[in-house]
């Protein structure tokens, strides 16, 4: 356990946090494997160490599925892996995932005792580090209860822990539930639901499971066997999967309910149905949405071709307009399919939503960011194929309710910035098949579902959501953490269903 002064010296300054090691940038954007490689042991302990062990652990309260993060870097530090593996598993499902796509950076590493004096501990490095080893020296862990014990008090203390309920229940059969989407929302609802003892199904209507984290997050920044390994672990619970199932069209809930005996549902549909900017010329050859783009090429391989026959048209220089990580991805993509690319965002890099650490990959794998540009018109040739983006300068003006500044564009100052091809990747919102096909599914404006904000209960007994369908959060770990609430007001639900005082199953 780190003592304050091992971490704090008497001038306040803390020990520097472990780097994170990279690829070099010339060797990886030639091709698809991770950028960013774990820590190893020595490291892992090291940066475990920094921790504080504070009495009120603000990093709890700053994690939306409540990680006892204290406790699984004090296990870290003390070299119990596999109760380090334990103590964050109970309330994570996904930490190889979580390790390496959540902006930790705005969550719990933000409000960390240790920033108040310089950089937080690398929570998110460990979350990562011990999810390797479990993998490498607990390959059985990938199936619930993997023989570790759950102390005595265990439920004393954590109270609601679900892995309790897991290692009572294995085995039981409840009532069914069903999860539409296997995103990161969906994927937790179902492992925390079969932990409670229900028989789960999740359905989901692409070929394979794992939402935005399947499609869209590239490999190189989430290999597809840690996918899959996670996305096996929640299968290991007793969930199944069953994929190529459109919910609305294929079944609709209703169907499911009467005539499959399905008692209660968790709709994670995510908000996959992308924004274009109303700007003449984007329906000119060679402009992508961005969620087209990345599926061409993450779901569907594109960047393997010719083993697989996917085709996309990506030419020698790529415009992307946006400044989230779905824009960073696509720029990222487009440099490693042989194109340069250039991001055009109406803000500077300080106001950019995505990843900081992801910012600083791609600039350094050559992408240009062109900041202040707002683009006004895709430019084409007499062929109909886009070759440029005209854009605006701008300036930055008061903040607006994003709290960000707004960009204020300054007339005059058009320029063309040449591209043969443009991935436009501002925004998305929810599918409205769903809602549609169940007109008692109360909706917002912006086309998400009206959720109770603790529960996600929607506006039909029985049917609760979460996720990018349900919150504009837009986050892996925001999905997770309505994924998890709403297992537990399902469960609670369910109970009440069923006559008060009732053990559900
Ligand atoms: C390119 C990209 C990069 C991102 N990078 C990050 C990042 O680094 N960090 C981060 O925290 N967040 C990131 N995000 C955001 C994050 O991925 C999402 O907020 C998160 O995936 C939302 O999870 P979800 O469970 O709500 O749904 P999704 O992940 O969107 O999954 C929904 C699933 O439901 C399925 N589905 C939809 N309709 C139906 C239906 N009617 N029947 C059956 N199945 C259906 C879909 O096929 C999909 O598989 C990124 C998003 C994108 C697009
Ligand atoms: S706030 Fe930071 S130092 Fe304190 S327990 Fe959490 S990770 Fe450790």
């Amino acid at each position: 356990m780190a003592k304050e002064s091992e971490t704090v010296s008497k001038k306040g300054k803390v020990a520097p946090r472990n780097p994170l090691p990279r690829r070099d940038p010339k060797e990886r954007v030639r091709d698809f494997e991770e950028v960013a490689l774990g820590f190893d042991e020595e490291a892992a302990r090291a940066e475990a160490r920094r921790c504080l062990q504070c009495k009120r652990p603000t990093c709890v309260e700053g994690c939306p599925v409540g990680v006892d993060i204290p406790g699984f870097i004090l296990a870290l530090a003390e070299e119990r892996f596999a109760e380090a593996v334990r103590v964050l598993k109970d309330r994570n499902n996904l930490p190889g995932i979580c390790g390496r796509v959540c902006p930790q950076e705005t969550q719990c590493e933000k409000v960390c005792v240790v920033s108040r004096r310089g950089e937080p501990v690398a929570i998110g490095a460990l979350e990562r580090f011990v999810a390797a080893w479990e993998g490498e020296h607990m390959p059985e862990a990938g199936v619930p209860g993997f023989g570790t014990e759950v102390p005595k008090d265990r439920d004393k203390r954590a109270g609601d822990t679900l892995l309790s309920y897991e290692l009572k229940h294995r085995g039981a059969r409840g009532p069914k539930v069903g999860v539409i989407g296997s995103g990161p929302g969906g994927l937790t609802a179902a492992a925390e639901l079969a932990r409670y003892g229900y028989r789960v199904t999740i359905f989901e209507s692409l070929h394979a499971a794992g939402g935005v984290l399947r499609y869209g997050i590239p490999e190189f920044r989430l290999p597809r066997e840690i996918l899959d390994r996670e996305v096996e672990y929640v299968k290991g619970l007793g969930v199944e999967i069953e994929t190529d199932v459109l919910v609305g069209k294929t079944v609709t809930l209703e169907e499911l309910r009467e005539e499959e005996g399905f008692e209660a549902f968790f709709v994670g549909t995510g908000a996959g149905l992308p924004w274009f900017l109303g700007i003449p010329g984007e329906n000119l050859a060679g402009v992508y949405s961005a969620n087209e783009f990345l599926t061409r090429i993450n779901l569907m391989k594109a960047y393997r071709f010719p083993e697989y026959r996917t085709p996309v048209r990506v030419g020698k220089r790529t415009a992307v307009i946006g400044g989230g990580n779905t824009a960073l991805d696509s720029a990222r993509c487009a440099q490693r399919m042989g194109s340069e690319a250039t991001l055009l965002y109406r803000r500077t890099r300080a106001e950019m939503p995505a990843r900081a650490e992801e910012v600083e990959n791609a600039l350094e794998e050559g992408v240009a960011l062109k900041e202040l540009a707002v683009p006004v018109r895709m430019v084409g040739d007499e062929e109909g194929h886009v070759r440029g983006v005209e854009c605006q300068r701008a300036e930055l003006g008061e903040p607006d309710a994003s709290g960000r500044r707004r960009p204020v564009p300054i007339e005059g100052s058009e320029f063309v910035v040449e591209a043969d091809t443009v991935v436009v990747a501002v925004s998305t919102s929810p599918n409205p098949l769903l809602p549609k096909a169940e007109p008692r599914l109360r909706t917002r404006s912006d086309g998400r579902l009206v959720v109770d904000p603790e529960t996600g209960e929607t506006s039909v007994p029985g049917v609760f959501a979460g996720g990018d369908i349900a919150n504009d959060a837009g986050t892996v770990i925001a999905a997770m953490g309505d994924g998890k609430r709403a297992a537990a007001a399902i469960h609670e639900y369910l109970q009440r269903k069923r006559g008060s005082g009732s053990q559900v199953p």
